[in-house]
């Protein structure tokens, strides 16, 4: 991440996270990130001891400075495995059939929310 990019995630950060977060360690985790890379909220969450819904408000939040964009990665339930898709939202098909075991799953209660880098500057 280059300058402008991390002044904004860091204050971005700053306004989500409760104080008794440690900010610097969640920017630090930012900084290796480049245009075109994942970044998956369950991975912050981990690394950070943080509530998920903490983690989704600042992702959504990151998102509407124009640093990230949200993505549907499609998995199997039976499976518990990714098809190795992501889509944005209106890309989203009604069904999607597992490669592995065929079944015939609807999309949306089958995806979960990923982000991708799409400002570095
Ligand atoms: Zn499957």
């Amino acid at each position: 991440m280059l300058s402008n990019t991390l002044s904004i995630i860091g204050k971005t950060i700053g306004q989500q996270l409760n104080n008794g977060s440690d900010t610097t360690a969640v920017i630090d985790f930012f900084r290796n990130y480049k245009v075109g890379m994942w970044v998956y909220p369950g991975v912050l969450k981990r690394r950070f001891s943080l509530d998920i819904g903490t983690v989704y408000a600042l992702f959504a939040a990151l998102e509407r400075e124009g640093v990230l964009q949200s993505y549907y990665e499609m998995y199997c339930s039976h499976c518990q495995k990714s098809i190795g898709t992501a889509v944005l939202f209106n890309q989203l098909p009604d069904t999607f059939e597992c490669e592995i075991c065929h079944s015939e799953l609807p999309a949306l209660e089958n995806s979960v929310v990923i982000y991708k880098v799409i400002r570095d500057d």
